[in-house]
C-alpha cells in the first residue's frame, strides 16, 4: 500500500501548511531582491511555513547573531503581503556563551528582539530551539503562556528536545505545544527509536525535520554508506525523481506526517523538492532505506 507524503499538516491553532517548509539557517548574504525571490519561490510552490532562529546568521567567529531574522525582516518590510501567505516559524534559547537560555528574562528579551527584527507584532511558532536543563518546566510554561496571552505568539514548540524533556514541559503547557524539532533524516534515524516520532503520535505534535537532507549530504552522497546511496538512487531511477526526492518523501512518509525543512537557498532547489509529493513509497521501500542506512537487517 502507498504511503501518504503529500498531505497538508495541521499545526494546532495556525493555518495549515504544506508538507515542505522553507529553513533560514543559511538564509544569509543575500540582498532583499533575492532574498524576497526565495520566499516568493517556497511561498508559490506550497511551502508557507518559514522556519528561522534568533541565532541564524551567527559564522564563525561570533557575529551575526540575528541576521538571519533581519534579512526577514527586510523583506516583510518591503513586501508586506507577503506576511500574510506565511506561518512564521521562530526560535530562541541559544545565546553563544551561555549557552541555553529558557529563564523568563532572558526569552522575553530575545523575543522581543525577535519581533523587532522580523518586523512583525506576532510569531506564529516560536520554539525552544534546545533544551535549558536549568530551567524548571513550570517556569518555562509560565514565560511562554504570557507571550501567548499577549498575543506575541501564537503556538510554541520545542527543538531537540528528549521526550522526557518534552512531556515534563506538556505537562505544565498542555496542547499550547503544537510541534517537536527533531533532527531527522533517513541518514539520522534516532527519532524513529527513541521516542520522538511515537510521543509526537501520542501527544498530536508536528515534527518539523531538520537537516532533512543530512546538511546536503544526502545529495551528494558525501560521507553516507554506499549501500545507502544506491537504495535511494535505485528508488529514484524507479520512481523517475531525484535523490533528493526520495531522501525528503522518506521523512514524508512516516504516520506522524512531519513537515521537512528544506536548508537549500537555490530556486532551482526548491522547486525540484517538490518531486518528493509524488513518490510512491511502499513499508517495503521505507525499510529497505532503513536496513541500507542502519547496515544491518531487521529482524
Ligand atoms: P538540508 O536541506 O539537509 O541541507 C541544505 C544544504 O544542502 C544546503 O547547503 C544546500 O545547498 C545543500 N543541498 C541541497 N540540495 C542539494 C543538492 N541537490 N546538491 C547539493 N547540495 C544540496 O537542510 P539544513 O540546511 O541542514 O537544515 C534545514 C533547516 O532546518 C534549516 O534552515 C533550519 O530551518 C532547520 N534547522 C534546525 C536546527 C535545530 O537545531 N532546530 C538545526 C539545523 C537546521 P544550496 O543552498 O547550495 O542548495
Amino acid at each position: 500500500m502507498k504511503l501518504d507524503t503529500s498531505s497538508p499538516r495541521s499545526l494546532g491553532p495556525l493555518p495549515e501548511v504544506g508538507p515542505l517548509a522553507f529553513g533560514h539557517w543559511r538564509f544569509v548574504g543575500h540582498d532583499v531582491r533575492t532574498a524576497t525571490h526565495l520566499i516568493e519561490t517556497a511561498l508559490d510552490l506550497g511551502m508557507n511555513l518559514i522556519d528561522t532562529a534568533d541565532v541564524y546568521g551567527l559564522d564563525w567567529g561570533g557575529e551575526g547573531f540575528g541576521d538571519a531574522e533581519s534579512l526577514l525582516g527586510s523583506v516583510l518590510a518591503a513586501s508586506p503581503e507577503l506576511r500574510e501567505r506565511m506561518v512564521l516559524a521562530s526560535k530562541g534559547g541559544i545565546m553563544p556563551g551561555i549557552p541555553y537560555d529558557s529563564s523568563r528574562r532572558y526569552l522575553t528579551e530575545a523575543l522581543d528582539s525577535s519581533l523587532t527584527r522580523l518586523s512583525v507584532d506576532r510569531i506564529d511558532l516560536y520554539q525552544i530551539h534546545r533544551p535549558d536543563m536549568f530551567t524548571h518546566p513550570e517556569d518555562l510554561a509560565a514565560t511562554l503562556t504570557e507571550f501567548l496571552d499577549a498575543g506575541k505568539v501564537a503556538a510554541v514548540g520545542v527543538s531537540n528536545f528528549t521526550p522526557s524533556q518534552t512531556a515534563a514541559l506538556v505537562s505544565y503547557l498542555g496542547d499550547s505545544v503544537v510541534s517537536t524539532q527533531p533532527q531527522f533524516s533517513v541518514n539520522h534515524l534516532e527519532p524513529l527509536r527513541d521516542g520522538t516520532l511515537d510521543q509526537a503520535m501520542q501527544l498530536g505534535l508536528r515534527p518539523l525535520a531538520w537537516s532533512a537532507l543530512a546538511g546536503g549530504a544526502l545529495a551528494t552522497g558525501h560521507n553516507i554508506r554506499t549501500e545507502l546511496m544506491l537504495e535511494i538512487d535505485a528508488l529514484a531511477a524507479r520512481e523517475n525523481v531525484d535523490r533528493t526526492a526520495i531522501a525528503l518523501a522518506f521523512v514524508l512518509a512516516h504516520p506522524t506526517r512531519p513537515i521537512a525543512i528544506l536548508g537549500s537557498q537555490k530556486p532551482e532547489r526548491l522547486r525540484a523538492a517538490i518531486d518528493a509529493l509524488s513518490v510512491s513509497f511502499t513499508r517495503t521501500d521505507v525499510y529497505t532505506l532503513i536496513e541500507a542506512s542502519e547496515g544491518e537487517a531487521l529482524p
